[in-house]
């Protein structure tokens, strides 16, 4: 008999498609759900970069297999889902991770920048959803984890195509948990907080704006990507069965000051 823990949030025999997971926190999110036992199809645009991370999950004995595609691409999409669902025949989780920002003031940003960021962020996002949506909805269960930010809820500064995008992706999340949540799909986000990766670089070798911006993280440190572990295992499980059309932010209290 599995244990109550097992039984909430084991993902034996799930699979699992974390989108952007090459490194950052998609690499950290789909460790942890290799951890809890799931299946786990690792993507990112370079396949050389998919090596490692495959060879990092089947150490920890996990079924772990890369793919690699254009999250700004909407063929690449929709055949990444496909592929997804043809290597065990079922997809049980889709971690819409990938994503990109682009700096510079509004005055200046420029139509390519504003293009790719809301293609890569947004247009994927949703052509992800939509093609895993209807895999999930035929089967009557599915969990869906958009990778929403701070920048759902707050401006941002100089990031304007990337504030829009993330904006949009919690109204998004929102949209399909009501259609969706009455067909055993769930549709939730998480908003991470300031995480050291290579998307905050700009930001952490700033003195100015790091200290403004530890300042105001009540933990008093900026997030790793492994604090995102106990997030996605939740919402990735059956223990997060009665939540829906949520954005959940990992941020050291930010949003609460
Ligand atoms: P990161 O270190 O830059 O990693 C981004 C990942 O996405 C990489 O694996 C990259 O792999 C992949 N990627 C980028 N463009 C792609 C595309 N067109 N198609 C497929 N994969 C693509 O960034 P991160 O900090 O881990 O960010 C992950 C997500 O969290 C993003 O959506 C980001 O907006 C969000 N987020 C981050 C923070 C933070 O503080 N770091 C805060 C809030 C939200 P390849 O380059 O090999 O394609």
């Amino acid at each position: 008999m599995p244990s109550y823990l097992e039984q909430k949030f084991g993902l034996h025999g799930r699979v699992a498609l974390v989108t952007g997971s090459s490194q950052g926190l998609g690499q950290a999110m789909a460790r942890a759900l290799a951890q809890a036992g799931a299946d786990v199809i690792v993507n990112g645009r370079d396949p050389a970069k998919l090596a490692p991370v495959v060879a990092e999950l089947a150490a920890l004995g996990a079924k772990a297999t890369p793919i690699a595609a254009d999250l700004g691409n909407r063929a690449d999409v929709q055949q990444l889902i496909d592929q997804a669902v043809g290597w065990q025949g079922h997809l049980d989780i889709l971690v819409n991770n990938a994503g990109i920002i682009k700096r510079a003031p509004a005055a200046d940003h420029s139509d390519a920048d504003w293009d790719l960021v809301l293609r890569v962020n947004l247009d994927g996002v949703f052509t992800a959803c939509r093609a895993a949506g209807r895999h999930m909805i035929a089967r009557g269960s599915g969990k869906i984890i958009n990778i929403a930010s701070l920048l759902t809820f707050f401006g941002g500064v100089t990031v304007p195509g990337y504030a829009a995008s993330k904006g949009a992706v919690g109204q998004l999340t929102k949209a399909l948990s009501n259609e969706w949540a009455g067909k055993g799909v769930n549709v939730n986000a998480i908003a991470p907080g300031y995480m050291r990766t290579d998307n905050t670089a700009a930001l952490q070798a700033d003195p100015m704006r790091s200290t403004e911006i530890l300042s105001r993280i009540p933990a008093n440190r900026w997030g790793e990507p492994g604090d995102l572990e106990g997030a996605v295992v939740f919402l990735a499980s059956r223990a997060s069965d009665y939540l829906s059309g949520h954005v959940m932010a990992v941020d050291g209290g930010w949003c609460g000051r």
